[in-house]
């Protein structure tokens, strides 16, 4: 019991730390977990990394079982949870469960989701990582939850002793047995992905201001300016939207301009809650929550650290679909905040 409370408090500590900078972690997105004996502690759907030391975020759930549903190739288990506070694990949970590293973190920082979403991911990859000593496995895209643990597994099992899995148009994982040499190994990982732009946080100002709109504010960001005085705002929101699952699922299918929208019932529902105009950029409703906020921000951030939108390559139409329809990712909507 006290290993496990010892776990959840340096535990508690890492999440808010990495949790509150929105270069690592925005939102509800990214998890964490740490194994104790038959189970597994993992961050609770839609619950946010930044509040893990004044809430409990975690619930308890059995590992056992679902190791042994996974030597029959059975990715489809329902873990069984022993928390009482109603909370679900997060959609996430199994690629956690079948890591064997006790300490398993899992982001989207947006200097990393900058090469994964990059046509040649692989190769920049491989670029920035040769000279470390880091043993990493490289996961094409796949739907989080059971498809993408199924992929890990494989990988897991080609290459069984990496520790730093990069998964294409979404994020990183990063495992250890040790905790410092698990905290040292994620700040090692990401140094490689700095490149001076971005690094110190808040070093640019993405602000909302008042509006001519009623009911909306007025989202800056250096991305925008810039896409507008070239005149390829729209050309280039639409091309290059559906990137990574967050954004898909907060954001959705595609982006709405205003010429779209009556105006007249954005004033009464304030709905879309953003939208963009070719030559005034994007506004979002006041009554938007921290979460809609935080990926509108992560979304421009990626946009921001690649120099070349041709390189970016998108999810599918099909992929897209497969997670705006999904039940999981409707719960974690309603749980938002
Ligand atoms: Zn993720």
């Amino acid at each position: 019991m006290l290993d496990t409370y010892n776990d959840h408090v340096k535990g508690a500590e890492l999440c808010a730390k990495l949790g509150s900078n929105p270069l690592l972690s925005q939102g509800a997105g990214g998890n964490y977990s740490w194994k104790s004996e038959d189970s597994l502690f993992i961050k609770a759907s839609g619950m946010w990394l930044s509040d893990a030391q004044y809430k409990n975020i975690f619930v308890e759930v059995n590992r056992s079982n679902y190791l042994n549903e996974l030597k029959e190739n059975n990715f489809d288990v329902d873990l069984i949870n022993y928390s009482q506070n109603g909370l679900k694990p997060s959609i996430e949970t199994s690629m956690h469960a079948l890591l064997p590293q006790k300490y398993v973190i899992h982001l989207h920082p947006i200097k990393v989701l900058s090469v994964l979403v990059q046509k040649n991911w692989k190769l920049l990859i491989q670029e920035k990582l040769k000279n470390s000593s880091i043993i990493f496995n490289l996961i094409d895209y796949h739907k989080p939850g059971k498809e993408l643990a199924e992929a890990i597994n494989i990988s897991k099992n080609l290459n069984s002793s990496a520790n730093v899995y990069f998964l294409k148009n979404h994020g990183l994982i990063v495992a250890e047995d040790e905790f410092e040499s698990f905290k040292n190994l994620i700040l090692k990982t990401l140094s490689l992905f700095s490149d001076g732009k971005l690094d110190e946080q808040d070093s640019y100002s993405s602000e909302l201001k008042i509006s001519d709109i009623p009911n909306y504010l007025h989202f800056n960001h250096p991305v925008i300016s810039k896409l507008i005085s070239e005149s390829i705002f729209q050309e280039t929101l639409e091309k290059n939207w559906r990137i990574y699952p967050d954004h898909l699922v907060f954001m959705g299918m595609r982006p709405t301009f205003s010429s779209k929208l009556s105006l007249k019932e954005s004033e009464k529902e304030c709905k879309p809650v953003i939208f963009f105009e070719a030559s005034n950029g994007c506004y979002i409703s006041k009554n938007h929550t921290k979460a809609q906020l935080a990926q509108l921000r992560c979304y421009f951030d990626v946009l921001f650290s690649i120099d070349d939108y041709s390189t970016i390559e998108s999810l599918s139409e099909n992929d897209s679909l497969d997670l705006f329809n999904w039940d999981a990712e409707k719960y974690r909507l309603s749980v938002q905040r």
